[in-house]
């Protein structure tokens, strides 16, 4: 059976032309996966050991979920199911203790994702005649790069500012007439909350449109972010393990997000008993990528929290949509955008033997940003008077830190049995952010 369509029919095929593709997508993709050990082993032991042994999508539920925990134990090329030499991309996740999680791209799989990120785009209302500014991070982190590609292939005039660097942004704006921006939605604030202070004022500027995504965020923060500018701001979902964002993405009516489901299966699961649920039920977010040759994950457990929007959208694309993403089912904090385990962080603290054993991770709001303050208790022995052992403790702390979470963390030293202990399970995170807020 050969299905070729557009890629606008593909948006609007109906439930059983859908089902279809991604019936045959998901065969090539069970083939692929059987030429890694990892999936032989694990398809096998679900009686699965060719694509032929797969006859309807229902199928995938025989088949056990995939964790980070397993992309971490098959790096660096356990998942790799094409030869070195067709890769032409890696990228890996921020967010894991020791070893990251990383994918593989070949030209044919970013091809793949371009259409999808220039798809999302469009969904928006994007055209070749905006100007694009990505103010997310360019590298490992599959933000920046990937809608990138997707807005070049719209043919917009993309400028690849990547994040930080606030009165560099703002020059970029003025002075190229930026009409589109891509950012996190507390980045978007904290823009806002500089515009003058940076000598610059709204009327520089002539946005329309903002791509906001790779954190949390309330239907309140969008609108504020919205206002602020006089703008529209689309919510953009995505994670390194399905390619990166546009996964899912807002179009016009802002109604949830379009998981591109000819790309993606889109299963939400109980997040106990990890039993399938209905469209409308909240639960884990479960994926499975159809169109990346070189690294197929199946049912891979996001752990985030959602529901799948029930209804037609009004744009007329079939795609089912998903709620924004209501918190996690581990222990992942995200900060400003970049994912951060509190197990990282502990690791880092405790190889310190001039550290004692307690200590607390506070994350707050500093302005429109998040702050992230690690307090810890040292050791006896190095209460000194001498301060600048301590500042030198301390900044090679933060070094350490940078390095393992990416981002800089404020280190505050206390003396031993200053910090609160508590009488059952210690408390180590504080998040003093509130409810998406
Ligand atoms: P990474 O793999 O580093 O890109 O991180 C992916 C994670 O970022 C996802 O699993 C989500 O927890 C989070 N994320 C990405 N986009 C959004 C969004 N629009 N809303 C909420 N969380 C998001
Ligand atoms: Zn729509």
């Amino acid at each position: 059976m050969i299905l070729t369509y557009t890629d606008d029919e593909i948006q609007r095929l109906d439930r059983e032309a859908l089902r279809s593709l991604q019936l045959l997508r998901f065969k090539k993709i069970i083939t692929q996966a059987l030429k890694t050990d990892f999936y032989k082993k694990k398809l096998g032991g679900a009686g699965i050991k060719n694509a032929e042994d797969i006859t309807s999508i229902d199928d995938i539920k025989k088949i056990p979920f995939t964790t980070k925990e397993d992309l971490r134990n098959t790096y660096p090329f356990g998942l790799l199911a094409s030869s070195k030499s067709d890769v032409v991309r890696m990228h890996a996740s921020s967010g894991t203790t020791g070893k990251p999680t990383v994918i593989y791209q070949s030209q044919n799989d970013l091809d793949n994702w371009t259409n999808l990120t220039r798809r999302s785009l469009i969904a928006t209302g994007c055209t070749c005649d905006d100007v694009f500014q990505n103010m997310m991070t360019y590298g490992l982190f599959t933000g920046g790069i990937g809608l990138h590609y997707g807005a070049e292939k719209l043919g917009m005039f993309v400028i690849p500012a990547s994040s930080g660097n606030t009165k560099r942004q703002f020059m970029l704006m003025k002075d190229f007439q930026t009409t589109v921006v891509h950012a996190t939605p507390s980045y978007m604030l904290h823009l806002f909350s500089e515009i003058e202070n940076m000598g610059f004022s709204p009327e520089d500027f002539v946005l329309k449109k903002a791509m906001i995504g790779a954190e949390p965020h309330s239907e309140e923060i969008r609108r504020k972010i919205e206002s602020c500018f006089s703008i529209d701001a689309y919510n953009s979902y995505g994670l390194s393990e399905m390619n990166g964002p546009s996964v899912a993405f807002e179009c016009t009516y802002k109604c949830g997000m379009h998981v591109w489901e000819d790309a993606y299966i889109l299963e939400i699961v109980d997040r106990n008993s990890l039993t399938p649920l209905e469209d409308g039920e909240q639960g884990e977010l479960v994926l499975t990528n159809l169109i990346r040759e070189s690294t197929p994950i199946i049912r891979y457990r996001t752990r985030d929290l959602t529901k799948v929007v029930s209804g037609k959208c009004e744009c007329g694309r079939t795609a089912r949509r998903i709620d924004r993403i209501f918190g996690r089912t581990d222990d992942m904090l995200i900060i400003n955008g970049v994912n951060v385990f509190p197990s990282q962080i502990e690791e880092v603290i405790m190889k310190m033997p001039e550290i004692g054993n307690n200590y607390r991770i506070l994350v707050r709001k500093k302005g429109t940003l998040d702050d992230l303050i690690v307090e810890m208790e040292v050791g006896p022995d190095i209460i000194t008077d001498d301060t600048r052992d301590l500042y030198q403790l301390k900044e090679r702390i933060k070094d350490e830190l940078k390095a393992s979470i990416t981002i800089n963390p404020h280190v505050e030293f206390h003396e031993p049995g200053q910090l609160p202990v508590q009488q059952g399970k210690a408390i180590r995170v504080v998040d003093e952010r509130g409810e998406l807020k």
